[in-house]
């Protein structure tokens, strides 16, 4: 289907608002395995999901213990930004980009060089610890040392309560003020622009529903399918880290 990013181009062409809603599977080219993919961390071994539920994190040791130690090791400290997260910083530059919500914890919008002010969080980052009891949040690099340094579960310097990364496990809610202003800038946009997500975590996944109905194009570019196909003027299935820069070339 050699036109799709051509009707994606068309699509974006001439917009000035374009908000980005960004997905795990615009890191993967990074080497961060996404969810739901064909290789992803689910798909290959579907009990894990009930591990990244805040219940299982609060009441279970055992799950806090592994938790702690598949940070240690995380991808993210050292991935880097690829062609997908760059295309969306010449986006920027070139006077498009509303803002990019993006469902990862990963931090590479921002090593790309995208504005930090214009990355919305939806999920929170790795890079800080927050405190279940007393929600001090402090650096995540800070609880590594400790755990490096013995403490297999560090507890909350302050109040001694559960830390975790901060980021929003199933079944936490996600901070209200983050939701809120990803909500205004999808009803705002000219265009969604999906990179990389399968849609279907809400209220993420919602924006694009909002944007739609707003009055917005929606332009999907991800492998998979999504429940929100059938509201996109264009679909693009091939790799990011191609489709992102052609896109943004033409
Ligand atoms: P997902 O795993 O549900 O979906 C990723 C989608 O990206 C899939 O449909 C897959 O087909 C597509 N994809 C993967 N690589 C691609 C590529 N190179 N080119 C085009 N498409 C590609 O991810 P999601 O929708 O973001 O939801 C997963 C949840 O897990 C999110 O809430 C997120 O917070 C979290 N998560 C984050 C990261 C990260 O920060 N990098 C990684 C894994 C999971």
């Amino acid at each position: 289907e050699p036109d799709t990013v051509a009707d994606a181009a068309r699509a974006l062409a001439g917009a000035s608002r374009v908000a980005v809603l960004s997905g795990a599977g615009i890191s993967t080219e990074s080497g961060i395995p996404d969810f739901r993919g064909p290789n992803g961390l689910w798909t290959r071994d579907p009990s894990s999901e009930r591990l990244s539920s805040l219940e299982a994190y609060r009441s279970d040791p055992d799950v806090r213990l592994r938790s702690w130690q598949a940070r240690l090791t995380h991808p993210v400290w050292t991935a880097l930004p690829n062609d997908g997260h760059r295309a969306l910083v010449a986006l920027e530059r070139a006077g498009r980009l509303a803002a990019i919500l993006t469902q990862n914890i990963d931090g590479l919008h921002q090593k790309a060089g995208s504005d930090p002010e214009r990355v919305v969080e939806l999920h929170g980052s790795m890079f800080d610890t927050v405190c279940l009891g007393c929600a001090d949040r402090r650096p995540m690099s800070a609880a590594l040392e400790r755990v490096r340094a013995g403490e297999a579960d560090p507890p909350c310097l302050d109040c001694g309560g559960i830390l975790k990364s901060a980021t929003i496990s199933f079944g936490q809610a996600l901070d209200l003020a983050v939701l809120l202003a990803a909500k205004e800038v999808a009803q705002s946009c000219e265009v969604m622009l999906v990179v990389g997500s399968s849609l279907g975590v809400q209220p993420a996944a919602g924006l694009v529903g909002l944007a739609a109905r707003a009055g917005a194009a929606v332009v999907i570019c991800n492998a998979g399918q999504t429940p929100y196909d059938h509201l996109a003027t264009a679909i693009v299935r091939e790799p990011l880290g191609e489709v992102l820069p052609a896109l943004v070339r033409a």
